[in-house]
């Protein structure tokens, strides 16, 4: 898998984020010819360059919700002008409106000078219901992300294997006491069963930790995790190996570092040795 786009909220650019990078959320999922796509951040503009080089093909994305810096590259994704592409567009039923009109509204004349008509590729879109979809070698499966939109975290299993990718997700919404000693069971955590269930045992996660502790203080309920929560879930899940992503745009590089170096510290003080690294525009995992 490569990460196109790690950054939570809006783009940002300049020498301050260069190493973690800039653009926002979108995943690259390969096996050989099959990809899958998650989430249309502005990181999907750059895959899709790439994508129109080659032949035209079918293409499935896999939309977490339809906040901005998930849906903002759709309109500069290049094999959407192309015909002959195929794309499939997924998603959770939103509250409002639906996936097709939040989507094609983004290339209103209002907007954008280009408009939905001008995409050629054959584009359909389709609500999550059932609770799995197989496309070739992959299954994938959703659930429910704790976040103020209809959101969608996605597992994906290829053979034995299995990947996860939670973007925005406030996971024990308002807890600022200790990470230490928090069970399935307890009180604040039990709203969280489901996902907790549908994470457990991945080989791989992609998740947020959006906000330090102190900064998760004044931001209750903007639906995302302080980082010590998120290491809950970690546990929780028996996740081995995360990588974090949905950056905010307030963090540069070095402030990333010490929130890193933070989370281990987290990690080993609720006793949950896992490996865990941050995302960057470009990395690659092999899972
Ligand atoms: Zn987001
Ligand atoms: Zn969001």
């Amino acid at each position: 898998m490569r990460l196109w786009g790690t950054r939570g909220s809006i783009p940002v650019s300049g020498v301050r984020t260069i190493r973690h990078g800039g653009n926002t959320s979108c995943i690259e999922i390969r096996h050989l010819e099959e990809i899958i796509i998650c989430d249309a951040g502005s990181g999907i503009r750059e895959l899709g360059l790439l994508l129109a080089r080659g032949r035209p093909r079918r293409l499935d994305i896999f939309i977490t919700h339809t906040h901005w810096d998930h849906i903002a590259g759709f309109p500069f994704f290049a094999p959407a002008y192309i015909p002959g592409f195929e794309l499939h567009v997924y998603g959770a039923r939103g509250f409002k409106k639906d996936l097709r009109s939040v989507f094609t509204g983004q290339l209103d004349s209002d907007y954008f000078p280009v408009q939905f008509e001008d995409m050629k590729a054959n584009i359909e879109f389709h609500v999550l219901e059932e609770p799995a979809l197989r496309l070739g070698g992959f299954e994938i499966s959703w659930e429910f992300t704790h976040h103020p939109a209809a959101t969608y975290a996605y597992k994906i299993k290829f053979g034995r294997r299995s990947m996860a990718y939670v973007s925005d997700n406030e996971f024990l919404h308002g807890y600022l006491g200790p990470p230490q000693d928090l069970q399935l069971s307890s009180e604040v955590a039990a709203p969280y069963r489901p996902l907790v269930e549908f994470l457990d045992g991945v080989d791989l996660l992609i998740g947020e930790a959006q906000y330090t502790n102190e900064e998760y203080r004044s931001k209750i309920g903007w639906g995302h995790s302080s980082l010590s929560n998120a290491c809950v879930l970690a546990q929780l899940a028996n996740v081995k190996r995360w990588i974090v992503t949905h950056h905010d745009p307030l963090h540069d590089d070095d402030f990333l570092d010490q929130k890193l170096n933070t989370t281990k510290e987290v990690a080993r003080v609720i006793g949950h040795p896992m490996e865990v690294r941050h995302g960057y525009d470009g990395l690659v995992e092999f899972w």
